[in-house]
C-alpha cells in the first residue's frame, strides 16, 4: 500500500471531510480556475440560471471533487455524486437525473469511464435536459421522453483526452488543475493542522508541503502519519526536524518521491539505459499497470523534470541522473 498514493482510502473520509475546504474562498492555490470559477458561479447566480456543465481534469488528489463540492454549495443546490464505472445501465443515470432539483449539480467522477450506451442517453441530457430511454425489452420495448430540470453536470477525470470528443464538445467550462506549489501546500497544511488541532510550527508545515508531491491529499495524508511521528517520538509538537525524521522513517525522500518512484526511474536507468522506452515495457519491467503509470506516477515526475514523454517515448532527464548522482550516458548529452 503507498503511503503517498494520491487517491482516497475509505478510512479517510471523516477526517477528509473536516479539512475539506467549502467555500471558493478556501480553495488555496489554483488562481486561474479560483477567478474563473467566480465569474461564472457569480453570473449564473444573478441570470438565476444554472451553472453551464464544468468538466474537471487533473490527476488525483487535487481538488476535482472538493470544487465539484464548492460549486454546489456556492450556487446554494445540492450534489448528487455517481462515479463513471458505477453507472452500467442508462436505467441508473436516469434514476439519478430524474431526481434533480432545479439548479442541481450531479457530478460525475471517473467520467472517462461511461459505457457507451449511458454517455449516449447523457448528450440530450446536457443539451436539452431532455432524457431520451428505452424501456421494455423486445416488441414491447419503447422510448420515452421526459424533460428533466436544469442541472449542471460536473465531469472529473485524469486527463481530458480520455474523453470521447462529442462527450467534451458538450461541456460550456473546462478547467485544468494543476500540481500545487509548496507555498500553496504549506497553507494547506497549516490549515489543516488548526483544523485537526495539530501543535506545529510554520517550518514544519513546510517540511510537510515540500515532500507532498504537489497534491494536497497527500499532503494532509502526510500530515496525519507526521502528527503519530511527534506524538510518539515528541513532545507532539510537529517542527521542521520532526517532519524530516518521521517522513524519512516512512520512506518519503526530499523531494517526495516514494519506492514506486524510484522503481520506475531506476528502471529508466537500468533496464533501459535512460530511454526512450514505450510506456507498455516499462509498466511490464515494474509490474504496474499502465493506467497508474499514466495517471498517477509520471504526471508528477514529467511536472518536476526527472523523465519526459516524448513521440519514441518515456526518457530520463539530467535531473533525474544529478538526483540519484549517477553519470548520464554520453549517448543522451546533447
Ligand atoms: P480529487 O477529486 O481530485 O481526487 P479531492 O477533491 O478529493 O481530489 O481532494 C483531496 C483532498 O485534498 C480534499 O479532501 C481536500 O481536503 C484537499 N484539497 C484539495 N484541493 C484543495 C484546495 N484547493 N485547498 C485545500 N485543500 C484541498
Amino acid at each position: 500500500d503507498r503511503l503517498i498514493a494520491p487517491t482516497a482510502r475509505d478510512r479517510e473520509d471523516h477526517l477528509d471531510r473536516t479539512v475539506r475546504p467549502k467555500s471558493l474562498a478556501d480553495y488555496v492555490g489554483q488562481p486561474v480556475v479560483r477567478e474563473q470559477m467566480e465569474i461564472f458561479i457569480g453570473a449564473a447566480k444573478k441570470r438565476r440560471e444554472a451553472l453551464d456543465h464544468t468538466l474537471v481534469f487533473g490527476p488525483p488528489g487535487l481538488g476535482k471533487t472538493t470544487l465539484a463540492n464548492i460549486i454546489a454549495n456556492e450556487m446554494g443546490v445540492s450534489l448528487k455524486s455517481t462515479s463513471g464505472p458505477v453507472l452500467e445501465k442508462a436505467g441508473d443515470l436516469a434514476a439519478l437525473m430524474t431526481n434533480l432539483e432545479p439548479g442541481d449539480v450531479l457530478f460525475i467522477d471517473e467520467i472517462h469511464r461511461l459505457s457507451p450506451v449511458v454517455e449516449e442517453i447523457l448528450y440530450p441530457a446536457m443539451e436539452d435536459f431532455q432524457l431520451d430511454i428505452m424501456i421494455g425489452e423486445g416488441p414491447a420495448a419503447r422510448s420515452i421522453k421526459l424533460d428533466l430540470p436544469p442541472f449542471t453536470l460536473v465531469g472529473a477525470t485524469t486527463r481530458a483526452g480520455l474523453l470521447t470528443s462529442p462527450l467534451r464538445d458538450r461541456f460550456g467550462i473546462v478547467q485544468r488543475l494543476e500540481f500545487y506549489n509548496v507555498a500553496d501546500l504549506t497553507h494547506i497544511v497549516a490549515r489543516s493542522a488548526s483544523l485537526l488541532g495539530v501543535d506545529m510550527e510554520p517550518r514544519g508545515a513546510e517540511e510537510i508541503a515540500r515532500r507532498a508531491r504537489g497534491t494536497p491529499r497527500i499532503a494532509n495524508r502526510l500530515l496525519r502519519r507526521v502528527r503519530d511521528y511527534a506524538d510518539i517520538k515528541g513532545n507532539g509538537q510537529v517542527t521542521a526536524d520532526i517532519a524530516d525524521k518521521a517522513l524519512n522513517m516512512l520512506n518519503v525522500d526530499e523531494r517526495g518521491f516514494d519506492h514506486m518512484d524510484r522503481r520506475l526511474l531506476m528502471a529508466l536507468m537500468h533496464n533501459f539505459d535512460g530511454g526512450p522506452v514505450g510506456v507498455e515495457s516499462l509498466a511490464a519491467a515494474i509490474s504496474e499497470d499502465r493506467g497508474t503509470i499514466e495517471d498517477v506516477i509520471e504526471p508528477y515526475l514529467i511536472q518536476q523534470g526527472f523523465m519526459s514523454r516524448t513521440p519514441r517515448g518515456r526518457m530520463l532527464t539530467q535531473n533525474a541522473y544529478l538526483h540519484f548522482g549517477i553519470a548520464m550516458p554520453k549517448r543522451l548529452q546533447e
